[in-house]
């Protein structure tokens, strides 16, 4: 495992700690980012298509309404076949301006007019509805031919729509309920509506020539029961649709009554022509009478375009609803992970800088500053590490310091020490004028003490001498030091001679109680001559030690055991 990672490890270990959060950042979040934002872009690309389809209804709505003025322009185009009178000639004319007009009203909508091929195919029925005219036809002429011939004007129509569908995204909708609405309108009611054109324009034909042939009659059977199948069909179809769709009542949507216009198409049919053989009903009722009812079925068409449109407004508002929660998400967690990433960054800088600045400062000998860091991770027990080797480093250096200002034999300050204790003194002094007293303590004849009991008990003496003036000091300012040899020097700050020949006293009187135990039954004692030297105004610490040195000689010289004082 460790040797998969070894690579980035090693990459790891040879950038800066800045440089990796910059890596992190362009290969991690930058990606994340990126994607996210390509996620709500292609969201808002689904929500745009949607939009665009939710026009793209509203347009083929619009042009739907072009659709019954050409089926009127067709049906009546077979009304007239070898019938030319005026009224039906005027019929048909007004509903060609009619259709006219409804394309002109089509014509100004940009959103159409932009499209290249809608225009095109606009132009398409435009010519062929001015330039149709109602042929009456050579007696040859079939029904069916005239039909299917006028039928291409409302193709034109349904072409339009494909062209809109296909233009607005409508066909490539891939929601089951969208997509069998859609089929209901541009395959089911468009069976429903050519056949109940067949109805209108055979059963106005045939009223008007007051004329039905075997196969006319066969024809207008098989006419009434198509009508009865297709409405069946449409009854099922749209009864399966609502139980799909539960959640939505079939009555909320349909006007029921509009799919009772076929059924009305039907008994027309079968009254004025099926069952009323000597033909009484007028042509012009009869048309005008389906004519109301394909209306009535064409606010179906109404029904089912509203009902989309509803089912696309929905789609939308939730689907803008999921990218706004989305964008807020996004947006959150970025600001969150940014947050704490820049947290986590300045953080691990503060920790790593302290730390740093903790290392150099103890590098550079000063050992007092704590090192510190203000996180509870590993940083901290780092710097716990580091401050306890900075304490034991300090320890140590103390015990080295106190071992090069201490005596090895007397475990008492040394001459090194006596010496800057002295300048710290006479400094002292110089700012402050405080007095400052010098005891050079002498022991007498120790030589003979050597001589006659060896150098070790010559060093043990000298060690409970040490205590002893140690012991005679009484103020935490006094200090004692080995001179050297059987010499000490005992330094009194803020002391003038007065104390000082106290403090000599003291001393010489406690050591001369001293009797030690040399290990071989022999109790030695001794005694010490000392040389006082005070001061208020002497400028240098050399001038005071030859002082108390020149006193001691004197108090040598006047027969030992015994202290003197040097006139400074
Ligand atoms: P005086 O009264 O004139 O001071 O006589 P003294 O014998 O004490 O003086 P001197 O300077 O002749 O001798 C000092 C002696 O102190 C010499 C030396 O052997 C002894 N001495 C110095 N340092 C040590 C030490 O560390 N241990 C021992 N045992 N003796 C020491
Ligand atoms: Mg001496
Ligand atoms: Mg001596």
């Amino acid at each position: 495992m460790k040797l998969v990672f070894l690579p980035a490890i090693l990459l790891m270990d040879r950038i800066s700690y800045s440089t990796k959060f910059i890596l992190v950042i362009a290969l991690f979040a930058v990606p994340m980012s990126v994607t996210s934002i390509q996620n709500i872009v292609s969201d808002q690309a689904i929500i745009d298509a949607d939009k665009s389809r939710l026009v793209g209804i509203e347009l083929l709505r619009k042009v739907d309404i072009l659709t019954p003025s050409l089926e009127n322009v067709r049906d009546l185009s077979l009304v007239r076949r070898g019938h030319i009178d005026k009224e039906v000639r005027d019929a048909y004319q007004k509903a060609k301006d009619k259709a006219l007009g409804k394309l002109a009203l089509l014509d100004r909508d940009v959103r159409l007019t932009e499209n290249k091929l809608y225009s095109l195919a606009l132009n398409g029925i435009e010519n062929r509805l001015v330039h149709s005219r109602a042929s009456t036809g050579s007696e040859g002429d079939m029904l069916n031919t005239i039909f299917e011939s006028s039928m291409m004007l409302v193709n034109d129509a349904y072409e339009l729509n494909g062209i809109i569908a296909n233009s607005f995204g409508v066909s490539s909708e891939t929601d089951p309920m969208i997509q069998m609405l859609l089929n209901l309108l541009t395959v089911e009611l468009r069976a429903v509506t050519e056949e109940v054109g067949r109805s209108r324009a055979y059963g106005a034909y045939y009223l008007q020539s007051k004329f039905m042939n075997s196969s006319d009659i066969e024809f207008i059977e098989k006419n009434y029961h198509s009508l009865g199948v297709l409405e069946n069909r449409l009854r099922e179809k749209l009864k399966l649709l609502f139980i799909t769709n539960a959640k939505t009542q079939y009555q909320d949507v349909i006007d029921l009554r509009s799919l009772a216009g076929i059924s009305s198409v039907r008994h027309s049919v079968e009254d004025s022509l099926v069952l009323d053989v000597d033909f009484t009903t007028q042509w012009q009722d009869y048309y005008a009478d389906l004519s109301s009812h394909i209306e009535t079925t064409s606010s179906l068409k109404a029904d089912l375009f509203r009902f989309i449109t509803t089912l696309y407004e929905k789609r939308i508002v939730e689907k803008e609803r999921l990218l706004k929660y989305r964008g807020i998400g996004f947006g959150a967690l970025v600001l969150i992970s940014a947050y704490l990433f820049v947290g986590f960054y300045l953080s691990s800088k503060r920790s790593i800088g302290s730390l740093v600045s903790a290392a150099h400062s103890v590098a550079e000998g000063n050992l007092d500053a704590p090192v510190e860091v203000s996180t509870k991770d590993e940083m901290l027990e780092l710097a716990d590490m580091m401050d306890s080797m900075r304490i034991q480093l300090k320890e140590r250096q103390q015990e080295l310091v106190l071992m090069t200002i201490t005596d090895g034999l007397t475990q008492i300050r040394n001459r090194k020490y006596f010496n800057e204790e002295l300048s710290r003194c006479m400094n002292n002094q110089r700012r402050s004028a405080s007095p400052v007293s010098l005891l050079l303590i002498d022991v007498d004849h120790f030589k003979k003490l050597n001589d006659n009991f060896g150098h070790q008990a010559g060093d043990v003496c000298l060690q409970r001498l040490a205590k002893t003036i140690e012991s005679q000091l009484l103020r935490k300012e006094d200090s004692v030091s080995r001179y050297g040899g059987e010499e000490f020097a005992v330094l009194l700050p803020s002391t003038r001679e007065q104390g000082a020949s106290e403090a000599a006293s003291r001393i010489s009187d406690a050591i001369k109680k001293l009797s030690i135990d040399d290990g071989n039954g022999n109790r030695l004692s001794f005694t010490v001559s000392i040389g006082i030297a005070s001061s208020t105004n002497i400028d240098t610490g050399d001038k005071l030690i030859r002082a108390a040195d020149e006193a001691l000689y004197e108090a040598k010289s006047r027969g030992r055991d015994r202290w003197a004082v040097s006139e400074v």
